[in-house]
């Protein structure tokens, strides 16, 4: 289990239900996202309407699923939640779909991981509110359309681009979630830590900020951890120091990378001296899946701006042999 990455694991899940904040108010960071929303929201609700799609579209971990609960809240109405793959047949959307209350959230985690045949269930949905299904079969079967009640579909994924067109076009509210600044993170740990009744320095909290990959989740986790062994060193405040050891323990280091990170970007290193080498050849060296090192390891080394992606493949940067104490050959 890698401390360091968005994705969330058990046992941020039990703790996460205490920590999100339930009003855009309390929504910490994301400046642009949230004014956005916020006019979007009063114009809906001034207008008696349910507010338009929205998609929200960034890294795991950056309060996606949050911000949808927030939407629902802000709007007064339900919140139901579901996943791209846990909907398997156009029936069980229809089902879902066909439960709502008039101006609910229905959010959808990986929205782009739907089966096509229930994508295409959900254009109608989207667009004018109602459902062909087909009943029977063979000769005999025949569609029977369902009105929906108004609702507002929010819609979760990392990537925009890895939605269909047709899906991706039926959103009137496109979001794209940003890695948090420091400060932004900083903010979040104080309040988590209020939350955890557990005290913490500026300073620590700034330095668990710094060393969160942008990311809210790892943040809190890195919290939940560092509380543990300070609390069994016997110390009642969280400082820096006891943070920075705690760190070292956990193997997260000055810039929040784990020893995965360390193995990928010595691998571009040692054996192609820092690049470009192609995806493919440096995923057969360090032993991961392309897929895996695109998605998981390169975004946030791509944000620090560790490595370059570039027509002829990966570079790591000036910057990250610096990291390592190593001079960059020109
Ligand atoms: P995602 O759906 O993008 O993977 P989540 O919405 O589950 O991320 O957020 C993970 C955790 O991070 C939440 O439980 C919440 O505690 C915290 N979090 C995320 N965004 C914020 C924020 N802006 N302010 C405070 N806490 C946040």
């Amino acid at each position: 289990e890698r401390m360091v990455t968005g994705d969330q694991c058990d046992e941020d899940a039990i703790v996460e239900l205490s920590l999100r904040p339930t009003t855009l108010s309390q929504y910490i960071g994301q400046h642009k996202v949230k004014e956005n929303l916020k006019i979007f929201i009063e114009a809906a609700k001034m207008r008696h309407e349910p507010l338009d799609h929205v998609l929200l579209y960034g890294p795991p971990g950056l309060g996606k699923t949050t911000l949808a609960a927030i939407i629902a809240n802000e709007m007064g109405v339900q919140f139901r939640t579901t996943s791209g793959p846990s909907i398997e047949r156009a029936g069980d959307l229809a089902a879902i779909l066909s439960s709502l209350e008039p101006g609910d959230v229905l959010f959808i985690d990986e929205v782009h991981r739907l089966p096509r045949s229930v994508e295409e269930v959900l254009y109608p949905a989207m667009e004018d509110f109602f459902i062909d299904i087909v009943i029977g079969q063979g000769p005999s079967a025949r569609s029977v359309r369902i009105d929906l009640p108004p609702f507002t579909l929010v819609g979760a994924t990392t990537r925009a681009g890895l939605l269909t067109a047709p899906l991706r076009d039926r959103f009137g509210v496109l979001s794209r979630l940003e890695y948090y600044e420091p400060k932004d993170l900083c903010a979040i740990v104080e309040r988590t830590a209020e939350i955890f009744h557990t005290s913490i320095t500026k300073e620590a909290a700034m330095e668990i900020a710094r060393r969160s990959r942008g990311t809210p989740r790892i943040a809190n986790r890195l919290l939940k951890r560092i509380r543990d062994i300070s609390q069994v060193k016997g110390e009642d405040k969280i400082s820096l120091d006891m943070t920075s050891l705690a760190l070292s323990m956990l193997q997260v280091d000055e810039v929040g990378l784990d020893h995965i990170d360390h193995k990928f970007l010595k691998g571009i290193i040692e054996n192609f001296n820092g690049g470009p080498v192609g995806l493919d050849t440096i995923a057969a060296t360090i032993g991961e899946e392309p897929q895996t090192i695109e998605d998981v390891y390169e975004p946030y080394l791509l944000q620090i701006g560790f490595i370059q992606r570039t027509p002829r493949g990966r570079i790591v940067t000036h910057k990250a042999f610096e990291h390592f104490g190593l001079k960059a050959n020109e």
